[in-house]
């Protein structure tokens, strides 16, 4: 496809949409490189992330468990030490192990590597200059961005990176903070507020909405609120944060609710208000390529930008801010350029919140149904149901099943419980293949196991089931 001089693809962002572009570009035949301006590889996902946050959520169920659970299993631990530099070692080995993984991936797959910040010098070529200051510009057919998202900040809560944070800094506090305060009630600031709540923070999240989790089902949501209170973690709801005083040791936060002002103090502020496109500085403006009215890359059903040549993916384009969104979008992006039928269905990504209980969904919700006067049946099923969440003793949390009433198709799948992010792929799987009710009523689930939920849930739904009369 290409001369020695000349790639056929070059891409900006070695995140998980970048990379595994990358990968299925080389098996396509494409002379590929990869761009990233960090040294490890990975993007936001594996260093900042999805990875490290992952990490830090698993290591502190289990210091809470062992606090709180294990004693009921007849396992009696003794004095407990929290060794938070361990347990930031160990979570920095894991980011390692998997950034290592994706350089071999690409190595292995003979896709060049080039470290340096990238920006678009012309339709086909890009400009690479390194830490040094030194330049060079890369030939090719097509260009990919793949440059992912930056947080957004508050007017009045500069980030600070010591009292104001974001996600990146409250991966790696050396220290448990006193109090926490965590502005936003999304999947990250939940996530994190969880980590810092069981290590021994006092945790206030401030939401301006009148529930948390964004757009989850409203019974999911309510139910993860009344969770997540009971461990620990305390909510301002219908409450803005109009500004913020740091202090040498603290941070005053204003706050307004009900017309009324008031001040929370805290040692630390972690402002996780969502993320936006990164794209700054890519030279988007030298070949034209144009932003939608949120400022995301506009593409078209191929992944195709306004120019020809240039394409982009994941956190920079319109759609779910996901790794595994960024990952599909990559391919798919990929295969369109070489002439195939690459695409992603919107209808059917999972998304997953790692709080305890996890909470995890695909399709439509109650809320959206309703709006769009679309008939549905539901059914619904508890875990305490589920002989082996009681073998665990994590009965929290519930199936919930939505599927047309004319035509018992799934519409949506919505999940609260102990391993709601290892169930929602059979959900997935279910609306991709346009399953029925029926079809996942019949299919022979392992016993026991946490799915037999999402079957006793289809069964609620069609009014079949063998447990709930
Ligand atoms: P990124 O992963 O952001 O990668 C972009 C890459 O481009 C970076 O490596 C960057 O260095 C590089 N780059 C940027 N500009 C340039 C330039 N000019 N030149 C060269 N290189 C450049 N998603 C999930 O699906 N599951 C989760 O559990 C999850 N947890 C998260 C937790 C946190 C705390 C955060 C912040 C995000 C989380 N996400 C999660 C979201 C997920 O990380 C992103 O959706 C995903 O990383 C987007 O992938 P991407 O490839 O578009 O971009």
């Amino acid at each position: 496809m290409a001369d020695e001089k000349q790639y056929d693809l070059v891409i900006i962002g070695a995140g998980p949409g970048g990379y595994v572009a990358a990968v299925r570009a080389a098996q396509l035949g494409m002379k590929t490189v990869c761009v990233d301006k960090e040294a490890r590889l990975g993007g936001i996902c594996l260093n900042y992330g999805c990875i490290p946050s992952k990490a830090l959520l698993d290591s502190s169920h289990y210091y809470a468990m062992a606090k709180d659970s294990f004693a009921e299993h007849g396992i009696h631990v003794g004095d407990m030490d929290l060794d938070i530099a361990r347990m930031m070692a160990r979570k920095d080995e894991v980011v390692k192990g998997l950034t290592d993984n994706v350089r071999q991936l690409l190595q292995g797959n003979k896709v060049e590597i080039v470290h340096g910040t990238a920006k678009i010098a012309g339709q086909t070529e890009v400009e690479v200059t390194d830490e040094n200051g030194g330049a060079r510009t890369l030939k090719t057919r097509y260009i990919l961005l793949a440059t992912g998202s930056k947080p957004v900040s508050l007017p009045g809560l500069s980030f600070d990176g010591r009292r104001i944070v974001s996600s990146t800094e409250a991966l790696a506090f050396e220290a448990v903070p006193e109090k926490l305060i965590v502005v936003g009630g999304g999947y990250i600031g939940l996530e994190l507020g969880s980590v810092w709540a069981r290590l021994g923070s006092e945790v206030t999240v401030l939401e301006m909405q009148g529930n948390v989790a964004g757009p989850v089902d409203g019974q999911i949501a309510r139910m993860l609120l009344r969770s997540l209170k009971k461990q620990g973690l305390y909510f301002e709801l219908n409450t803005k944060v109009v500004g913020a005083e740091v202090k040498d040791d603290a941070v005053n936060v204003t706050v307004e609710a009900d017309g009324k002002e008031n001040t929370l103090t805290a040692d630390r502020v972690l402002v996780a208000v969502g993320r936006k496109p990164l794209t700054e500085g890519l030279g988007l403006d030298t070949v034209g390529v144009e932003l939608n009215d949120q400022g995301m890359v506009a593409v078209d059903a191929t992944y195709k930008t306004s120019v020809d040549s240039i394409y982009a993916i994941g956190d920079l384009i319109p759609g779910p801010m996901l790794a595994h969104t960024a990952s599909a979008e990559g391919r798919a992006a990929v295969e369109c350029m070489a002439g195939q039928m690459g695409e992603v269905n919107y209808d059917a990504i999972p998304a997953v919140i790692y709080t305890h209980p996890e909470a995890a969904y695909v399709g439509w919700n109650e809320e959206q149904l309703k709006e769009r006067q679309i008939p549905y049946c539901k059914g619904t099923f508890p875990f305490t149901g589920a002989g082996r969440a009681r073998c665990m003793g994590d009965t929290e949390g519930f199936v919930k099943v939505l599927s047309h009433t004319k035509t018992d198709r799934i519409l949506g799948v919505h999940i609260i419980g102990a391993r709601a992010s290892d169930m929602i792929p059979e959900a997935v799987l279910a609306m991709e293949t346009g399953a029925s009710c029926e079809d996942i009523s019949r299919v022979v689930h392992g016993h026991p196991t946490f799915s037999e939920a999402f079957q006793e849930a289809a069964m609620v739904a069609q009014e079949c089931s063998i447990y709930i009369g």
